[in-house]
């Protein structure tokens, strides 16, 4: 018999970031500017049907929106109840005993947990060491590789030709090739898809997700594109009835728009970006240069979790992040509207005077 609980879940926990109420929560990367209209009208219209019968098996209307607008056959698309849920149906999908998934660190802060739900291993190679080199993440033959692209945490994007070197190196190990799977949540805003490459290479999945650039985030819809074969895989893992109804119907429609609501609101982030960019760089905090809708930059007091509770105390939510090779502590920050902007700097200018008057009471005492 199996105990219970799972020796291996000791290393599991329940996610909880600090989400204490502020009122003004920029630690999540979701849309500042609101929803998409076109899901909002389908889901104001929803019927008696919408909630009460059983929605599509596969989500067939979701992939057959994504099939129409990334030009791709629907035997090539696969949903879930956001993106996070098909990775884990990735990651199932490739489970066996010993199975080792590997990434570049500092990156989406689920892939660690997930690859221990899925009770394999999960292995981390400096983001720096991976940027220069590849090979770094083929190493031991993992039978996963994880890239996220723009990265989160940092907004770096990789460049397209180390995408291609990595996939070249994968593919070498032939019918032992890992699956690499392409993290493209915040793919809007960096302006680049490598979605059309799931046609060159068959273990190739390219994720996406409804909760960023299309203001989805309550509905959790995502989905991945990648060959007939692996997709076909990832269903089976994935299993029946993932995606609501209402999910499914309203991210259809919010991604067969052509009213320009994303593209506005992309474009007004990415002049804020640079704005906010310029901002922290004034302030001396080494903003890391994102193609995403956040920013990375160096915790003011050199301590993130402690930058982040005095934020906190302020009514400003970010996320804290530590130990990032040859940078240090740092602050997350979720790009929005400008007036929201200035709230969060002048929490951020209130803490750095706080801790500049604090120098100075040190100073004294030490003198
Ligand atoms: C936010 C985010 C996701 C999206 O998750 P959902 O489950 O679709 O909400 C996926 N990957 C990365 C890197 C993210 O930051």
């Amino acid at each position: 018999m199996s105990p219970f609980p799972r020796a291996d879940y000791a290393r599991v926990s329940r996610y909880e970031p600090d989400r204490r109420p502020v009122s003004l929560d920029l630690s999540d990367n979701t849309n500042l500017w609101g929803t998409h209209p076109a899901a909002l009208e389908r889901i104001r219209a929803a019927t008696a049907d919408d909630l009460a019968r059983y929605p599509e098996l596969y989500a067939d209307v979701l992939r057959d929106a994504v099939s129409v607008r990334f030009d791709v056959d629907p035997d090539c698309v696969t949903t879930g109840a956001g993106s996070d849920d098909v990775l884990d149906s990735a990651f199932r999908a490739v489970f066996a005993p010993g199975a080792t998934v590997r990434y570049a660190s500092p990156t989406f802060s689920m892939i660690e947990p997930l690859a221990h739900m899925n009770a394999m291993s999960a292995e981390a190679v400096p983001w720096g060491e991976a940027l220069v080199d590849p090979a770094r993440l083929c190493e031991g033959r993992p039978d996963l590789i994880y890239v996220c692209r723009p990265n989160n945490p940092t907004g770096e994007s990789a460049p397209a030709e180390w995408v291609e070197r990595l996939l070249g190196l994968a593919d070498e190990a032939g019918p032992d090739a890992p699956l690499v799977i392409l993290d493209e949540a915040y793919a809007d805003f960096g302006g680049e898809t490598l979605i059309p490459w799931v046609a060159r290479y068959s273990r190739l999945v390219v994720a996406r997700t409804a909760s960023k650039a299309f203001g989805l985030a309550g509905l959790r819809c995502g989905f991945a594109v990648a060959s007939p074969e692996t997709t076909l895989e990832i269903e089976k893992s994935r299993g029946p009835y993932k995606v609501s109804r209402l999910a499914a119907e309203a991210t259809a429609a919010a991604l067969r728009d052509d009213s320009g609501w994303m593209a506005s609101t992309v474009e007004e982030c990415l002049a804020n970006r640079a704005r906010l960019h310029s901002a922290l760089t004034e302030r001396g905090l080494r903003p890391f240069d994102s193609r995403a809708n956040f920013i990375l930059f160096a915790a003011p007091s050199g301590q993130a979790r402690a930058d982040a509770l005095s934020l906190r105390d302020r009514g400003v939510g970010v996320r804290p992040f530590i130990g990032i090779p040859g940078f240090g502590e740092g602050l997350r920050v979720t790009v929005g509207p400008w007036p929201l902007m200035e709230r969060f700097l002048e929490a951020l200018d209130a803490i750095l005077l706080d801790g500049a008057a604090r120098d100075r009471a040190n100073g004294e005492m030490t003198r």
